[in-house]
């Protein structure tokens, strides 16, 4: 097969692109699939001071790479959960990557604000359900770092295929509040920094030829709580259907972009206001994270 662009010798193929290309073509693809979400939907201009999520997964860390590469001011956040081997293996991941690039990195590390304790030891302590709170307290850490570092938008590294699955199960559920806030990019508002999804229009084995092309080291290992999440089986069910119905996951995603103001007329039937212990944007009178910390330092009087 031979690159639709340049002729040379085809290194991938597209099935729902129906396209070959090289390897520098398919760079130069996955930077114009970028930057078509982020015109699409006004996520940031080159003015913009960006801040990255960064798990140490090959998704946040293609878009971190593309993006500097594609000469946006981007730093990196990097949230230490002390999840073991697991989290030991994405710091170090993280580190390099961002001392190789010379991008500036921040860490958070989730025994220095939760007195000692770890993220199992947490869920432990809050008889939680493990990605409930790590989701909770990861987000609130971006959205924290965010504006207090004045970032102007906050972006993550969802792709395509998450999309579709959250979509998936939002739809099952009717979850008409999440699909009215389903979007790939949310405006500043209620306290919180604008946020985008700049990788939204790429799946994730587009995203793992970037990483392949382009040598980016990510973490192998899989999260130890991650097996249980209902969020997989949605994604295997559309991979399922993809195999059969090429271009499904694309066109129910943009499809749901075209129709998302029918869901936007959902009332919120809630108002948020600062946490009365540390400012946070919350329904109730103390933030979810403060309720943890507080779990979590009652635990330790008890001992
Ligand atoms: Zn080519
Ligand atoms: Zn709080």
């Amino acid at each position: 097969m031979r690159c639709a662009v340049c002729k040379k010798k085809a290194e991938v193929y597209l099935p729902h692109h129906n396209l070959a290309l090289c390897r520098e073509d398919f760079i130069r693809f996955f930077h114009k699939r970028i930057k078509k979400a982020v015109d699409d939907f006004k996520m940031f201009s080159e003015e913009d001071k960006l801040l990255v999520a960064v798990s140490g997964g090959k998704d946040s860390l293609s878009l971190w790479d593309s993006l500097l590469k594609m000469g946006y001011n981007a730093d990196g956040l990097f949230i230490h959960l002390g999840i073991g081997d697991f989290s030991k293996r994405a710091f170090e991941i993280v580190k390099e990557f961002s001392e190789n690039r010379k991008a500036e990195l921040i860490i958070i590390n989730i025994k220095d604000e939760f007195g000692g304790k770890t993220l199992p030891e947490l869920v432990e302590t809050t008889k939680g359900v493990p990605c409930k709170v790590c989701g909770k307290i990861k987000r609130y850490f971006f959205d924290r770092i965010a504006l207090k570092e004045n970032y102007d938008v906050l972006l993550t590294g969802h792709n395509l295929d998450d999309e579709a699955a959250f979509l998936l199960g939002n739809i099952f559920n009717w979850n008409i509040e999440y699909l009215a806030k389903q979007s790939p990019a949310l405006p500043e508002e209620d306290g919180f920094k604008k946020k985008a999804k700049p990788l939204i229009y790429l799946t994730e084995r587009e995203i793992a030829i970037y990483s392949f092309f382009n040598n980016i080291k990510y973490n192998e290992l899989s999260c130890p709580f991650s097996k249980k999440a209902k969020s997989h089986l949605y994604k295997e069910s559309l991979h399922q259907m993809e195999l059969s119905l090429k271009g499904l996951r694309i066109k129910f995603y943009k499809g749901f972009l075209r129709n998302r103001k029918l869901f936007e007329k959902a009332e919120k039937n809630y108002t948020l206001k600062p946490c009365k212990i540390c400012g946070y944007p919350t329904s109730s009178e103390i933030c979810g994270v403060c309720k943890i910390k507080i779990k979590a330092e009652v635990s330790e009087g008890e001992k």
